[in-house]
């Protein structure tokens, strides 16, 4: 069974841009799929269909049990939990405790279940002792590990970041790495950092001008490439 499937997806920007032309693929429970291509080959634009952000020219977008739809927004999105590239955009309450716990406490959960929640997902990522700092004050790596650490406190059961490593120091993208391979769950990436690539992910999907040009296990990509 898959958990995401993605069939015969095309997305045209309103200014005429096709930036996906019939993208067909599924994931199954558990698999770590790195999304790779040049810039502009459509990789970004795949990422937010993911979650519902865009809506498809034509084609269909099921995740788990839930064909994407307006009405299964809200399951789809606590489903995939996505950690944009630049931490600053997901990154808005005064302290990072306060992030961590506006998603919880959003879907209306009760305060002492919110506040496990938080203190989980912040010491999963090694950032407890950062709780109470304003997230505007921290380092690079310590703001992507707490824009995960949002994402992590609503039990996604697929993760999907875009560029997770970029503009990491190489202690921080190690750190970082170490985090999302502890990540038993679906997660998808797209990334130019192919050492990260081949250490995490087992399959890669190749895309080029907006159409999937290779699709398979990792080491078999690159050998081919
Ligand atoms: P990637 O993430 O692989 O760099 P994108 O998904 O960002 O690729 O972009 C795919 C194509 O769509 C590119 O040609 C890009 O210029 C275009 N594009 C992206 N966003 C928009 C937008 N909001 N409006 C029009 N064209 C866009
Ligand atoms: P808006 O009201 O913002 O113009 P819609 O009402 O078309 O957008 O859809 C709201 C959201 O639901 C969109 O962001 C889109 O991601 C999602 N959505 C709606 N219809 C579909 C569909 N057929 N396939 C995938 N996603 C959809």
């Amino acid at each position: 069974h898959h958990i995401v499937e993605v069939k015969n997806l095309r997305h045209v920007y309103p200014d005429g841009t096709a930036a996906l032309d019939d993208v067909s693929f599924r994931i199954t429970h558990g698999e770590s799929v790195a999304i790779i291509g040049a810039n502009g080959a459509g990789k970004s634009t795949l990422l937010l269909h993911l979650n519902g952000y865009l809506t498809p020219t034509a084609g269909e977008i099921r995740i788990g049990d839930f064909p994407m739809s307006k009405a299964t927004l809200p399951n789809i999105r606590r489903t995939v939990g996505m950690i944009f590239q630049d931490p600053d955009d997901q990154l808005f309450m005064p302290t990072v405790y306060d992030d961590v716990a506006f998603g919880p406490m959003n879907i209306g959960l009760p305060a002492a279940e919110v506040d496990a929640r938080v203190k989980c997902a912040l010491e999963h990522v090694g950032a407890l002792h950062l709780q109470e700092k304003a997230p505007h004050h921290l380092s690079g790596g310590e703001k992507k590990r707490v824009a995960i650490a949002t994402v992590l406190s609503m039990s996604p059961d697929i993760l999907v970041m875009d560029e997770p490593t970029s503009g990491l120091d190489p202690f921080s993208r190690r750190q970082l790495m170490e985090l999302l391979r502890d990540f038993h769950h679906t997660k998808i990436f797209t990334s130019h950092d192919l050492d990260m690539v081949i250490c995490l992910c087992e399959r890669t999907i190749i895309l080029n001008e907006g159409k999937v040009q290779a699709d398979g296990p990792t080491l078999e990509i690159f050998q081919n490439d």
